[in-house]
C-alpha cells in the first residue's frame, strides 16, 4: 500500500481538484483528506479517523455507504455486460428496467427518460431539447431561459450561466446571454421585513412577471428551478411560492424545468420535492440519489406535452442528434436498479421524512436561541444553520472572519462532516437517509459545541 505522504505529493504535483483553491493545494497551504472507505452514514480516511458524513459526500449517498446490492450489482453487470450504447434504439436489460422504474416513480404526467452522467449535463439536455422544442412550434425567438439568484444547476457552460452564484460567473466570461436571473425566494434575506412569506412568495412572483414582461414572452422559453435552493443555501421556499410562479409560468407559457438533482428519491421525505410542493414540471432533472453515487447516472424526464412536440420533431427532421456514448451505461443503470429497490425495500424514503424532521426540530431547539444563530431551516433531510453578527438586525458575519469554515472544522474534530455553503455564513447538512434520530443526536451535538466554542 502507497504511504500516505506519497500520496499527498501526487495528489498536490497532479490531481486538479474541483472546486478547491488551486494554488493552496498545489503548496501544500491547505489540507487533504484521503478517504479509504465507508459503511452507513460513516467515512474513515486513511489515518484511521471516523467521520459521521453529515452532507451524504455531495447529497448524494443517500441509500448510505457500503450497501453490497449496489456493489454487487455493478460487478454482476460489469461481467455480464459491461457496455453497450443505446443509440439508434439498443437498449439493455438494466437501462430497460430503470428507465421503467423512473417513469413508475415520477409524476404522472410525466412521459420518458434520457440517461446522462452527470446533474450538470442532464440540464444542457433539458435547454437543448428545451430550444427544439420552440424551434419545431415554429417559435425560434422563444429561447431565453429564467433562472433565480442562488440557484445551482451545474457547472458548464449553459448550466453553470444557469446558477446563480457569482462564484460560478467571475472570470468565466459567464453567464451566457440566453439567461437571465430573478430573485431567490429566500424569505429570511427579504428586504422588507413587514411581509409575510405569503406576501414575499407573491413579491417573488411579480417580480418574475415584470422580468417577463421587460424582455417580452415570446423572447423566454423556460423557468429552472431546485423545489427547495441547495447548494446556494438550502432554502425552503416559502408558502405559496410554486403556486405563485407557476401561475405566470403559465400565464406567459413558459415551460418548467424542476431541478430535481438533490430532492429527487426521497429527501424531502417524498419521491420527489415537485409531489412536494405541488409543481407539474415540463422537465424533472434527476441525478444524485438515482444511483446514489454508486456510479455517474442523471436523468432528463421529458413530460408528455414535451415528448409530443420531440416525436414531431424527428418524423419531420429525422434522429435527434444529441447522445453521449455513455448515456444509459448498463453498469451505471445496473447501480441506478438495485439503489432504487434498496430505498424502497428498507423504506428509506419515509425515513428521510421522518428522521429529516426530527434533525430540523432538533437543530432548532438546540441552536434557535443562540446570538448569532439568525435561522435554523430546513425541509426533510436538508437542513441549513445561518450565521449572523446580530440576530435581531440579521446583521452579516465579517466574511474575512472565515466564521463558517471554523465552526465545520471544529466540528470535523467531533467527528462529524458538514458543508460550508459556497455564498454565505451557512453550515449546511444533508446525510443518508439511514440516519437514526441518534446519528441526528450526534450532528446537533457536533454542531452547537462547535458553535460555541467559536462564538460563544
Ligand atoms: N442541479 C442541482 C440542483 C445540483 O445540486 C447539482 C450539483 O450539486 C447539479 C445540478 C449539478 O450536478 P453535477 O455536479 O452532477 O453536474
Amino acid at each position: 500500500m502507497l504511504r500516505n505522504d506519497q500520496l499527498d505529493q501526487w495528489d498536490r504535483e497532479n490531481f486538479l481538484h474541483p472546486s478547491t483553491h488551486l494554488g493552496q493545494h498545489a503548496r501544500g497551504e491547505s489540507a487533504t483528506r484521503i478517504i479509504s472507505k465507508a459503511s452507513g452514514v460513516y467515512i474513515e480516511d486513511r489515518d484511521g479517523t471516523r467521520l459521521l458524513d453529515a452532507f451524504a459526500g455531495l447529497y448524494c449517498v443517500n441509500a448510505g455507504y457500503g450497501r453490497t446490492e449496489v456493489a454487487d450489482a455493478i460487478a454482476d453487470q460489469a461481467r455480464e455486460l459491461a457496455y453497450y450504447h443505446s443509440y439508434v434504439g439498443h437498449g439493455t436489460e438494466a437501462s430497460i428496467t430503470l428507465a421503467k422504474m423512473i417513469m413508475d416513480r415520477a409524476p404522472a404526467h410525466m412521459s420518458k427518460v434520457y440517461f446522462g452522467l452527470s446533474g450538470s449535463d442532464a440540464n444542457e439536455t433539458n435547454i437543448k431539447l428545451i430550444w427544439y422544442y420552440n424551434n419545431i412550434l415554429g417559435r425560434p425567438e422563444k429561447k431565453k431561459i429564467i433562472s433565480r439568484w442562488r440557484g445551482y444547476h451545474g457547472s458548464g457552460l449553459m448550466t453553470g450561466s444557469l446558477t446563480g452564484l457569482e462564484l460560478f460567473h467571475k472570470k468565466f466570461d459567464l453567464p451566457l446571454s440566453q439567461v437571465i436571473h430573478t430573485e431567490a425566494p429566500y424569505y429570511y434575506r427579504r428586504q422588507d421585513d413587514s411581509m409575510s412569506e405569503e406576501q414575499f412568495s407573491a413579491h417573488c412572483a411579480a417580480e418574475l412577471e415584470a422580468l417577463i414582461e421587460r424582455e417580452g414572452a415570446d423572447t423566454i422559453a423556460a423557468f429552472i428551478g431546485e423545489p427547495v435552493l441547495g447548494t446556494g443555501g438550502i432554502v425552503p421556499p416559502p408558502a405559496g411560492y410554486w403556486q405563485a410562479i407557476q401561475a405566470v409560468l403559465e400565464k406567459h407559457d413558459i415551460l418548467l424545468v424542476a431541478d430535481e438533482v438533490i430532492t429527487g428519491f426521497g429527501r424531502l421525505g417524498t419521491m420527489f420535492g415537485s409531489e412536494h410542493y405541488g409543481l407539474k414540471p415540463d422537465f424533472i432533472t434527476i441525478a444524485k440519489g438515482l444511483t446514489s453515487a454508486y456510479a455517474p447516472l442523471s436523468g432528463s424526464i421529458v413530460s408528455d406535452k414535451v415528448w409530443k412536440v420531440l416525436e414531431q420533431g424527428t418524423d419531420e427532421n429525422g434522429p435527434i442528434g444529441h447522445g453521449w456514448t455513455y448515456s444509459a451505461h448498463p453498469i451505471c443503470a445496473a447501480a441506478g436498479v438495485a439503489n432504487l429497490k434498496l430505498i424502497d425495500d428498507l423504506g428509506l424514503v419515509a425515513n428521510a421524512g421522518s428522521v429529516g424532521g426530527y434533525l430540523n426540530a432538533a437543530m432548532k431547539d438546540a441552536l434557535g436561541d443562540h446570538p448569532n444563530v439568525g435561522d435554523v431551516r430546513g425541509e426533510g433531510l436538508l437542513c441549513a444553520v445561518e450565521l449572523v453578527e446580530e440576530k435581531a438586525t440579521r446583521k452579516a458575519l465579517d466574511p474575512t472572519r472565515k466564521v463558517t469554515a471554523s465552526i465545520v472544522s471544529a466540528m470535523v474534530e467531533q467527528g462529524v462532516i458538514a458543508r460550508v455553503m459556497p455564498q454565505g455564513e451557512i453550515i449546511g447538512f444533508a446525510p443518508p437517509f439511514c440516519l437514526s434520530q441518534g446519528e441526528a443526536d450526534k450532528i446537533v451535538d457536533a454542531t452547537t459545541q462547535a458553535i460555541k466554542a467559536t462564538l460563544g
